[in-house]
């Protein structure tokens, strides 16, 4: 029987759990955790995004603060800003909103972020310790999975796991933190990408599948193995008539054909997305409480 892994329940959870940490805070006279976004320039995905992530701060009651620039930002000028944020000792954690306009240096930009306020985990310092398994801020997509999968209950252990996708801020951490020494991980784990050769030979041996390629419908149901866990990173747009926007959401795997033959696997919308917003609540108020200290 195929089981959904509901992102949207699991992330309504953590945030329930979330407001009672914060609400305990301030009963003991301690400060609201507050997290800064930083949204260049006007690509209507990542003012959607950042307006899912000031909102789901209010839901959680944290501070939130949106620092909205223009496209013509230069590098210096975007590197003030992040030096401002650093410096600015109300603010716990901030994110960068990828992308950035093309003129701009993003490696040079998250190099710049206090890697104590780095809540994205894009910084080096925070990616090095992620791959030693240190504490650090993890990225809050494969860390929105790990907790997805954690709390399903689904076992991991020695199960052969298969990620399409190599992406520093997806396919990579997914890769190490599923094959880490931990409950859930201990995966034997596969990563592919656009080199991989006979991709499917890969796939059709994965326990879990997580596919992270940003390609609509890629994963069909004759590269999956009966019974696998399907993860769905993927974020695509397509056309669809039926709708007011004549377009829609859709994620890497044609759910569809794929779905009856999964255990478990995760809707789009509804699935990832709802999970890496979650996370990064978690990584903020993992911020705050460490300047408690
Ligand atoms: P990137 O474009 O950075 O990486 C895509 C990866 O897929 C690359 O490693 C690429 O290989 C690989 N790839 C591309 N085509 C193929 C192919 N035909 N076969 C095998 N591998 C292929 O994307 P991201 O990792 O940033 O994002 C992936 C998807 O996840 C996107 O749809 C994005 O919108 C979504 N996303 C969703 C999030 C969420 O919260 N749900 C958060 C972040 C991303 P190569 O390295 O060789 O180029």
């Amino acid at each position: 029987m195929t089981r959904i892994l509901d992102g949207k329940a699991t992330s309504l959870s953590i945030e329930e759990e979330l407001s009672k940490v914060v609400q305990d805070r301030l009963n003991r006279g301690l400060k609201r955790p507050h997290l800064a976004a930083v949204l260049v320039g006007d690509n209507p995905a990542s003012q959607a995004y950042v307006g899912h992530k000031v909102k789901a701060c209010s839901r959680v009651g944290f501070d939130s603060t949106l620092v909205d620039k223009p496209t013509s930002i230069s590098q210096s000028e975007l590197l003030r800003v992040v030096e401002e944020l650093n410096k600015n000792s109300s603010i716990d954690g901030f994110i960068v909103q990828l992308p950035l306009p093309d003129h701009i240096n993003d490696q040079e930009i998250l190099e710049a972020v206090l890697p104590t306020k780095d809540v994205d985990g894009f910084h080096p310092v925070n990616a090095g310790k992620m791959a030693l398994d240190l504490p650090c801020f993890l990225p809050a997509t494969p860390m929105g999975i790990m907790s997805l999968i954690e709390r399903a209950g689904i076992d991991t252990e020695g199960k052969h796991a298969v990620i399409l996708g190599r992406s520093s801020i997806v396919g990579t951490p997914m890769a190490l933190l599923l094959r880490r020494n931990n409950k859930p991980g201990n995966c034997t784990v596969t990563v592919c990408h656009s080199r991989t050769e006979n991709l499917v030979e890969h796939t059709s041996r994965a326990d879990i599948l997580v596919a992270a390629i940003g390609r609509a419908h890629f994963v069909t149901a004759d590269m999956v193995k009966d019974g696998a866990v399907v993860i769905d990173v993927g974020i695509n747009r397509i056309p669809d008539e039926s709708k007011k926007s004549g377009s829609r959401l859709t994620g890497d795997v044609d759910f569809e054909s794929v779905a009856p033959k999964c255990s478990w696997i995760t809707p789009v919308p509804g699935g990832v997305g709802p999970m890496t917003i979650a996370s990064l609540m978690q990584n903020t108020l993992q911020a705050c409480i460490k300047k408690d200290a």
